[in-house]
């Protein structure tokens, strides 16, 4: 199969991310998403992938 242009993706629990060479990448990335979303910056957050090596996004729980 010849390679294609979408995004690297690893399943974590249930959902399927989008995985992120370098931390750098990830957090322009997270910027950009929360623009494009109209969050709060740092709504995202970027962790290392536990099972290779990469990163992905996850959204910070709102604090009540
Ligand atoms: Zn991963």
């Amino acid at each position: 199969m010849p390679q294609v242009e979408t995004p690297e993706k690893c399943w974590v629990g249930e959902k399927e991310k989008i995985c992120y060479e370098t931390r750098e990448e990830a957090e322009m990335a997270a910027r950009l998403v929360e623009v494009a979303h109209g969050l709060e910056v740092g709504t995202l957050h970027v962790y290392k992938c536990e099972i290779g090596k990469h990163y992905h996004h996850a959204r910070r729980k709102k604090k009540s």
